[in-house]
């Protein structure tokens, strides 16, 4: 059976329909320079024809409505028949055209009045690039509008679960807990809308889950009691296919904004590793989880050597790129569920999880070896550096004491020459 996830189009290239040169010109600079997706652009049917005959691989379509020789939307049945989500660009606009276009199931329709408006092309494809990634849970007893709320989701690309009632929404939910948003009915069995709101409340606050409530209309104070019972909006029904995808896209942005908040929070802006403030309360609860199963912890301290003569004889610059090249060389040989922070300068500090002492060992001196190995090229220069490291490998009681003993045993490793790893 085909799910959503086979659904899941990785292609980067925008296939553009449109005969005035000038527009289509603006639209594929705007999508390369901005988005860094490939375009490939058409000017009639005929040429779409033919580019389509070779190959469909496209994440999405722009489709101009009246083309020479299409003058009908012609061009948006032939394309969706090919399986590409498209967006309609249209410029003449009334009720008539809305319907037509809005009955074929695309994506969208973008009215053509001056480049301005043109530039919104470039959010939305972005909101649907991303859509690929996000799970949204439907809940509705009415298997019809289950199938509604599913076809509209996934021509905006998102991957949908569903459930009947409330009880099935929270095991739906505990299976698949990367879900982001659910939209839920308010009238069902065994347990309604109001219900099934608050108890995901008790789990997953605001920024995490977005909720939407749907009530039907005349259902008085329906709306007012979603958002009591902590959903982060509502819809009446019936509802325009515009209002629904406005505020699926409104609240999943709101989510992603706050998401990055944090993540820039937690973050050194350079290096992009995790900053002193996430290391130690991240990094506390991964120590004590450990210690409490008794299973191993070791926090390394990873200095780099003479580093102050880089910038003195390459200039700030070149450190920096030593940095960068440092956080990818430590990522990639300490990745989840160990933590690698940017402690200071030029300072890292890496809480291993779970690994005998021989495998940590192990592990910071390939490091070692592969920094002293490694040659970073900056305009025309390269670089070498080593690196010093202590590891903290017996048990203690708080991190702190940890890093105090990994911090001494790094000094230990400048002492005696540096270029070496020394643990307990
Ligand atoms: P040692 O082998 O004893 O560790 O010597 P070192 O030169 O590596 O250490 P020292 O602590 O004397 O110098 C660290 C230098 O790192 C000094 C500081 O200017 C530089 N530094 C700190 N943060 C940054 C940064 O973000 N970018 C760059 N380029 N340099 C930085
Ligand atoms: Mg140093
Ligand atoms: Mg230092």
């Amino acid at each position: 059976m085909a799910t959503d996830a086979d659904d899941r189009k990785t292609f980067r290239r925008i296939l553009i329909v449109e005969d005035v040169k000038s527009i289509s010109n603006f639209i594929c600079r705007q999508i390369e320079s901005k988005l860094g997706m490939e375009t490939v652009s058409a000017s009639s049917f005929a040429e779409t024809k033919e580019i389509l005959t070779a190959e469909t691989d496209f994440f999405i379509s722009l489709l101009d409505l009246n083309l020479p020789d299409a003058p009908d939307g012609e061009i948006v049945d032939y394309v969706l028949s090919k399986k590409i989500p498209s967006v309609v660009l249209t410029a003449t606009f009334d009720e008539k055209v809305r319907e037509d276009i809005l009955n074929k199931n695309v994506i969208d329709y973008m009215i053509k009045d001056g480049l301005q408006s043109l530039k919104h092309i470039n959010d939305l494809i972005r909101r649907i690039y991303r859509n690929q990634y996000i799970k949204v849970l439907v809940v509705d007893d009415s298997r019809g509008f289950r199938n509604y709320y599913r076809k509209l989701l996934t021509t905006h690309k998102f991957n949908v679960v569903e459930a009947e009632d409330g009880i099935m929404a929270l095991a739906t939910i505990d299976k698949n807990p990367d879900t982001r948003m659910v939209i839920t009915d308010y009238n069902m069995p065994k347990m309604d809308g109001f219900e099934l709101v608050s108890r995901l409340r008790k789990k997953y606050d605001k920024n995490e889950l977005a909720i939407i409530g749907i009530s039907a209309q005349g259902g008085g104070l329906l709306s007012a009691k979603f958002l009591k019972s902590g959903a982060n909006d509502f819809l009446t029904k019936p509802f325009e296919r515009e209002e629904f995808y406005a505020r699926v896209s409104q609240n999943i942005e709101v989510l992603e904004y706050i998401s990055e908040l944090k993540e820039t929070a937690t973050r050194d802006p350079l290096t992009k590793l995790y900053n002193r403030r996430y290391y130690f309360e991240k990094g506390d609860q991964m120590f004590t989880e450990y210690r409490k199963k008794n299973r191993p912890v070791a926090v390394g301290m990873v200095d780099i050597d003479f580093f102050k003569k880089i910038n003195d004889t390459l200039g700030h610059d070149a450190g920096d790129n030593v940095l960068k090249f440092m956080s990818g060389v430590l990522t990639q040989a300490f990745d989840k569920p160990h933590i690698v922070a940017r402690f200071g300068g030029e300072e890292f500090c890496i809480l291993v999880c779970g690994l005998d002492d021989d495998k940590v060992y192990e592990k910071f001196e390939n490091l070692r070896v592969k920094i002293e190995n490694s040659e970073i090229v900056y305009h025309d220069q390269v670089i070498r550096m080593t690196v010093s490291v202590g590891i903290a490998n017996q048990p203690r009681d708080t991190m702190e004491t940890m890093i105090n003993r990994a911090d001494q045993l790094l000094y230990s490793a400048k002492d005696e020459g540096r270029n070496r790893v020394v643990s307990e």
